[in-house]
């Protein structure tokens, strides 16, 4: 563990210059990052309309010995360009699924959602690693939700289709993210195995002033409805934003209004506090 884990909130480096030189330098020290176990997942709490925390989404972090904390944002690029993305999908599912354990085993039935990126999701053994994990871990499979975005999914839909199809068998629920930034088809939502739409946050920011915005996230919000899929918005900061977006019946929330991406110690404290509420 280390000294972050004490810290509530993490402050990343401004946005990295990533020239050619930096990234082929982040590159090796990702490698060297993946051997010396320098990665950590945070738990950012997903609430419902009273507020009440139903499911947490985790997000990686990556400590770099000398540039501090990188931004998944950073880092997870590089990793997908370069196939380890495969191996630090699996170090993050691994390390949510022990999590999961250990709250399970005390009673407490959180379930977390797991960012997959595109090679992860059409990687062949995907759907084997992650069952097993979960038997491993003797979880119900239902405790472990996966996020994906609309264009990782459109762009691989032959080969992600069984995959999504094997999930939805096994209960794993299955969240469209950024939802409204990619594809303009809608077509795909009928025919998948769905559970919910992830309202993406740029939707969310200008809310209730900006009038497309509120006409993009009502119209979500109706189709999701009408489709019978489930809904949360991300990146809700402000009152304001909540009550919009309350009025139209959106189920879920996650946002800095709420609670931030927090070390697993913070989470739990949080977590706790609700309980003896
Ligand atoms: P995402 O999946 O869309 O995750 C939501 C991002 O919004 C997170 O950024 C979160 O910290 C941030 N956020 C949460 N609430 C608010 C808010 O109220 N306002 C604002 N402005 N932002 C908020 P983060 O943690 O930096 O992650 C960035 C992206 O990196 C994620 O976007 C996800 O696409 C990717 N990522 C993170 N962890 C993983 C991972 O384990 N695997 C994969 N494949 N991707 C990951
Ligand atoms: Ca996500
Ligand atoms: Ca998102
Ligand atoms: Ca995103």
């Amino acid at each position: 563990a280390w000294l972050l884990r004490n810290q509530q909130i993490a402050i990343f480096q401004p946005k990295l210059q990533t020239s050619l030189k930096d990234k082929a330098q982040l590159e090796e020290d990702l490698h060297k990052a993946l051997e010396s176990n320098s990665f950590d997942v945070f738990y950012q709490a997903k609430v419902d309309s009273k507020g009440q925390i139903v499911g947490a989404e985790a997000l990686a972090r990556w400590f770099h010995p000398t540039r501090g904390l990188i931004s998944p944002a950073d880092f997870i690029p590089i990793a997908e360009e370069t196939g380890l993305i495969i191996e630090l999908g699996k170090i993050v599912l691994t390390k949510v699924c022990k999590q999961l354990q250990l709250w399970f085993e005390k009673g407490i039935k959180i379930p977390v959602a797991v960012n997959l990126s595109a090679r992860q999701l059409i990687n062949q053994n995907l759907q084997d690693d992650i069952l097993n994990l979960l038997h491993q871990h003797r979880l119900p499979n239902e405790l472990l939700e996966l996020e994906v975005t609309e264009t990782l999914l459109l762009e691989n839909l032959d080969a992600a289709l069984p995959i999504l199809n094997a999930f939805h068998r096994n209960g794993i629920k299955v969240s469209i993210d950024d939802f409204g930034t990619g594809y303009s088809s809608l077509a795909y939502l009928k025919s998948l195995p769905l559970n919910t739409l992830k309202i993406d946050k740029s939707f969310i920011k200008e809310l209730p002033n900006n009038e497309n915005d509120k006409a993009i996230v009502e119209a979500i919000a109706y189709i999701a409805k009408a489709l019978g899929l489930s809904t949360i918005a991300e990146g809700v900061e402000t009152k304001a934003q909540l009550n919009f977006l309350q009025s139209l019946n959106v189920c879920c929330f996650q946002g800095f209004y709420f609670y931030k991406p927090l070390p697993v110690e913070a989470f739990e404290d949080v977590m706790n506090q609700q309980i003896t509420h």
